[in-house]
């Protein structure tokens, strides 16, 4: 493929533009009006705490669902699309209805986190967040790592459904393949359950 070259010739300055003296007066016009109109922005951190804003990347958070609990089913998605993999989460079968997996260990390493949000992005029960917080100080490398218990926060509701094929069921949006009375009559059963 040929590569196309534009040559770009330099501007043509007048006599008064070769002077410099009218740039070099407005430059400092401007730094004139800026001490005049001068206001201060230092924080005085930790006493103040700047406002941030709405969109802000912070420490994470994990919702409840509407019984205050984790709302995670530990599905890894966000493991999976963390690109610096700080996240690691070791799963658990889960007794809930509709609930396959909870996770037993969600840690997320802020020694390698970004801050990107991709985890929150990838994850399908909005069971992570982005939120306000970013003290991350310790002192040592331990406390950098955070575990779900940290995340956690139940005060933070969530209105998405954690169950999809529930939600619909209940909203007569769809079929569902194992209604929850099916589904306790085989709660005593062992082995895999495949409905009828
Ligand atoms: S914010 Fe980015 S880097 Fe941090 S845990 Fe989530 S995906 Fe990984
Ligand atoms: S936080 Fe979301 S994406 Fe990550 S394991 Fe839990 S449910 Fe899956």
């Amino acid at each position: 493929m040929a590569i196309k070259i534009k040559v770009m010739e330099p501007p043509e300055l007048t006599w008064y533009e070769k002077m410099y003296l009218p740039q070099v007066f407005s430059g400092l016009i401007i730094t004139l009006k800026h001490l005049l109109r001068f206001r201060p922005i230092t924080i005085q951190y930790p006493e103040e705490v700047k406002e941030l804003p709405p969109r802000y990347r912070g420490i994470h958070v994990m919702p409840g669902d509407d019984e205050g609990e984790i709302r995670c089913v530990a599905c890894k998605l966000c493991e999976v699309a963390c690109p610096t993999q700080a996240i690691s989460i070791v799963a658990e079968a889960a007794d809930d209805y509709g609930i396959e997996r909870r996770p037993k260990v969600y840690n997320i390493d802020f020694m390698r986190c970004v801050f990107c949000g991709f985890c929150v992005e990838a994850c399908p029960c909005d069971a992570l967040r982005m939120g306000m917080k970013y003290e991350l100080a310790s002192y040592n490398r331990a406390g950098l790592v955070h575990t779900k218990e940290v995340f956690f926060d139940p005060n933070v509701k969530s209105e998405a459904p954690r169950d999809n094929a529930n939600y619909l069921y209940e909203k007569g949006m769809g079929e569902i393949l194992d209604s929850p009375e099916v589904a306790e009559k085989v709660k005593d059963l062992s082995g895999n359950y495949t409905s009828s």
